[in-house]
This record gives structure tokens, sequence and C-alpha cells, in this order.
């Protein structure tokens, strides 16, 4: 199936089955609405097929290129079939997965999360480790054919759902270096995990602490080399930076498109409304520009940072238009879409932060790509 004939089934088998994949309980949905539609969502685009395209055989896939993943995304997004934050989470742990697990592992896990059976959550920023991520203190220590991991994660995205955790450990000294982390796949009902959710500032429990007692992992739940961590993170951030971003640009195209649709003529000023749809098309340029490379067989590095910046600034600014649009909306969340402007105004605030700070970002395009220094 070539990347037409693909685009042209899956419009005809959503045309079909959107009453079906659409969520039952209206705009406002609760986040254990959303998980569990969304569960339902991958099912039925699995069991159909659509899901398995653009993933490898090896794990549960049916062949073909990336493009058709990207596109499945984009459409469901387009069509506000999917909360595209919770469905982006397959874009950027399972390649990684793929790429580092061992085999028959990854031929295990990857279809379970392809269809939505499972969750899978990604443990790397601690209390005190974020932008520093190479100074992580999450300990893993060798016993036997096992790891015994202690410590503590935070703001770990959906975590109290999930069943698998790519988690990352030092086992090696010295503890400030890149050099001693191993990446590891945790099975979350391990016994000494314990989980807590926190409340978000637009009212969900998006993200939780992670707190790790003497958990008992598998060594042939290592991914990569045993203190080759560095290199997993490295390979997982660029897809969180960019390709699992391409539904949101979709997203924000369609919900742009809402808001003109339902806003009063003169509420929006065509100045602000200009820059802002020139920054949704840029990001899509840059966006598409990603996925070819990566339908191309490219690897995906820092220049990803670039793509990352350009969608946290657009999503803000695109949340910022209908703040001035329709400000009661914002502020108490009377509208026809429920909460739903709120919220999201609320959540893209979160954008110049999750999968790497803006001023991170910067950097990285300063340093790696523009070569403009070295951190002092
Ligand atoms: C919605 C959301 C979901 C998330 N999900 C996950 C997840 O699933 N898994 C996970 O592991 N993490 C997750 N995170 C955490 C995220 O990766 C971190 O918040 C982010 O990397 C920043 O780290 P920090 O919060 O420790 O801030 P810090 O690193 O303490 O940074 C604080 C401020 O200082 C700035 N700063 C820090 N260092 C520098 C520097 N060298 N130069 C210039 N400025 C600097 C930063 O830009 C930032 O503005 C999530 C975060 C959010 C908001």
């Amino acid at each position: 199936m070539d990347l037409q004939e693909f685009r042209t089934g899956l419009d005809a088998w959503l045309d079909e089955h959107e009453p079906e994949l659409r969520a039952e309980s209206g705009p406002d949905l609760t986040l254990d609405e959303e998980m569990e539609h969304l569960s339902k969502v991958k099912r039925m685009t699995y069991d159909a097929g659509w899901m398995r395209r653009g993933w490898p055989e090896r794990v549960g896939g049916l062949g073909g290129s990336t493009l058709m993943r990207a596109y499945l995304g984009e459409a469901l997004a387009s069509r506000d079939l999917i909360e595209p934050g919770v469905y982006s989470m397959t874009e950027v742990l399972a390649p990684t997965m793929i790429e580092f697990a061992r085999p028959e592992l990854a031929a295990e896990m990857v279809p379970r999360l392809l269809r939505g059976d499972e969750t899978w959550c990604q443990g790397f920023s601690e209390p005190s480790t974020g932008s520093n991520l190479g100074s992580l203190s999450c300990r893993a220590r060798r016993d036997g054919d096992a790891w015994r991991v202690t410590g503590q994660k935070v703001w770990t995205s959906l975590a109290q759902y999930a069943h698998r955790c790519v988690l990352l450990t030092r086992t090696g000294s010295p503890e400030s270096s890149h050099r001693g982390i191993t990446a590891m796949f945790v099975d979350m009902d391990s016994p000494g995990i314990t989980v807590r959710p926190i409340r978000a500032i637009h009212g969900r429990d998006e993200f939780c602490e992670v707190f790790f007692d003497d958990v008992r992992v598998p060594v042939d739940r290592t991914l990569g080399e045993v203190g080759g961590g560095w290199a997993v993170a490295m390979d997982l951030l660029p897809y969180e930076r960019s390709t699992s971003l391409w539904h949101r640009g979709a997203y924000l195209r369609q919900r742009l498109g809402r808001l003109l649709a339902t806003v009063p003529d003169g509420a929006i000023d065509p100045g602000d409304l200009g820059e802002v749809v020139q920054m949704v098309f840029a990001f899509h340029a840059r966006s598409r520009g990603t996925q070819h490379r990566m339908a191309r067989g490219e690897r995906l590095g820092p220049e990803t940072s670039i793509d990352k910046v350009l969608l946290a600034t657009t999503e803000q600014a695109v949340f910022d238009l209908v703040a001035d649009a329709v400000p009661t909306a914002i502020a108490i969340g009377d509208d026809a879409d429920g909460d739903r402007w709120r919220t999201e105004f609320l959540y893209s605030r979160a954008a110049t932060i999750y999968g790497g700070s803006a001023e991170i970002q910067r950097n990285i395009i300063a340093r790696r790509l523009l070569d403009l220094g070295t951190e002092r």
C-alpha cells in the first residue's frame, strides 16, 4: 500500500467509523475518560490495520513509510478524535524501544502500546534534575540477574495509568556525569514502586511523582548498553521534540479553525491573526520536513530543538489569541466548548517546559547547530 492509497482508505474508514470513534462524554473529558477513549481509538485503528502501518513487522507492524503513521495522527487530531498530548507518547517511546530493547522484548511489548492495551511513561526528570539530566541520581545496583532501583522521578506524565516505564538510572560514577547512566524498561506493578499524581495548573493530574524503593528489574530489561543510557536518552529526546509534535500541529490548526468559526466578527485583530497563522504554518512546514527526513531513514538529532521551539511558541500564540478573542472563556470557562479553551490555554503554558525547556532548546541551537560557543 502506498501513501496515497493509505490516505484515501483511511479517510473513507474514518468517515464511516467517526461516530464510534468520537468520545461519548462530549468536549469536557476527565483524564480518566481521555485515557479510556484513547485506548478505544488505538484498539479500533490497530485492529483495522491503520495503526500498524509505518511500524516494522518485527514489532507487530505492517511496514511501509513512517509517513503513514504521521498521517494517521494528523487525521485523528484534525477530526478531534484524540487529544494529541496523550496520543503522542507512542511516538516518543516506541521508536527508542524498537532501537534499544532486546528484539524479543520489543516484539512482545510494542504491539501492546500500539493497540492501546498498555500505557507507558518516561522516567527521566528528578526533583533536582531536569535540564541538567546528566546529573540524575536514581540509583540501580546489580544484584545477580537483576537491578535493584532506588530513587525518585518527578513530572512523569501519565504514570498513574502506566503499565511500563522507560527509566534512566545511575549505575556508575562519577555522580554528575553523562557516563554511568543505564536505561531500563520497568513494570510499573513491581513491588516497591509508589506513584503519587500531581495536580497541574489546568486542573488535571497530568503527571506524577514516582518513588522506587529497592525495585527489582531483571537485567534483560536493560535498554542498550550498561552505562549507555545517555545514548538512549539522546535517541528518544529528538522524537519527543519533533515527530511526536506533528499531530499537535494538526490539532492547533483545527482549534484555530474552531475559534474563527465561533467568535463574533471583529473579535480578533487581523494583524494578530495573520501573525499566528504564519506561525502555525511555519511549524507545519518545519515539522513536515522532519517527518520526511525520518521517512528517508535519517537519524534525528539536535536540529529537532528548532521544531520544539517553533511548536511551543506557536501553541502559546494560538491560545494567547483565544484569550484576546474570548477572554471570558479563558477566565471562567463559559463557552459552547465548556471548559476546553480555558484548559487548553493553561496547558499551553507548559509547552515551553516539557520535552526540554525553550531556554535549553535555544542553547542547543546556539551551541550545537550555530557553533556559538560552549557552556561556561
Ligand atoms: C507537562 C509536562 C510533562 C512532563 N512530562 C515528563 C515526563 O513524562 N517525564 C519526564 O522525565 N519529565 C517530564 N517533564 C519534565 C520536563 O522534562 C522538565 O520540567 C524540563 O526538562 C525542565 O526541567 P526542570 O523542571 O527541572 O527545570 P530546571 O531545569 O530547574 O529549569 C528551571 C528554569 O531554568 C532554566 N534553565 C535551566 N538550566 C539552564 C541553562 N543552562 N541555561 C539557560 N536556562 C536554564 C530553564 O529553562 C527553566 O526556565 C514534564 C514537564 C511538563 C511541564
